[in-house]
């Protein structure tokens, strides 16, 4: 090995097992988004309800992705599957999503709602979004499950589910008092 290529290996960072964790962590999600999807087809089924082109383009469109979205995300994004996607189909179908559990309406006080499809694999999550941008970022805290126990319990009551909704200022927002990327209408 030359002197040259010893000196560029010795500056790259040290081998963790970080990268191998995370590539394992999104095979994990990939499987279990394909699991929340056939649970949504069975779902479907029992309802006597006919899987269409287009509702087949918003459903493989849902469960491919972890982003939570609003239901003009969720049209535009379909519609690059299928071009014939309609907007009152994807009004139609948001209501079955949230009905099966699969996938659930968050309201953050704003004009539209988001939808998370994140929820059939991570039931406590909780959300923390940029009143300005409505960047979304999600969290867990064991620290906040402990304490929420605590509370209900010397209150008398037992949790049965919780849910923690932040409105924050992004980076973005902090610095310079407005966010570029607003990504939603
Ligand atoms: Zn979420
Ligand atoms: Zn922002």
């Amino acid at each position: 090995m030359s002197n040259a290529t010893q000196a560029r290996l010795s500056r790259l960072p040290p081998r963790t097992c970080n990268h191998d964790l995370r590539a394992y962590t999104a095979v994990v999600a990939a499987i279990e988004r394909t699991v929340a999807k056939q649970k949504f087809l069975e779902f479907l089924g029992q309802k006597n309800l006919r899987l269409t082109s287009q509702r087949q383009a918003i459903v493989e469109t849902v469960f491919s992705t972890d982003q939570h979205f609003t239901a003009e995300q969720l049209l535009g994004w379909s519609r690059k599957r299928d071009k014939s996607v309609s907007r009152a189909t994807v009004y139609r179908t948001l209501p079955l999503l949230t009905e099966s559990g699969l996938v659930r309406e968050m309201d953050f006080g704003k004009d539209f709602k988001f939808y998370d499809p994140n929820y059939a694999d991570h039931p406590n999550h909780s959300h923390i979004i940029c009143d300005d941008c409505e960047k979304i970022v999600e969290f867990e805290s064991d620290k906040i499950t402990k304490l929420e126990d605590e509370i209900s319990q010397q209150l008398g009551f037992a949790v049965k589910t919780q849910r923690l909704q932040i409105t924050a200022s992004c980076e973005a927002l902090k610095k310079l008092g407005a966010c570029k990327n607003k990504s939603c209408p």
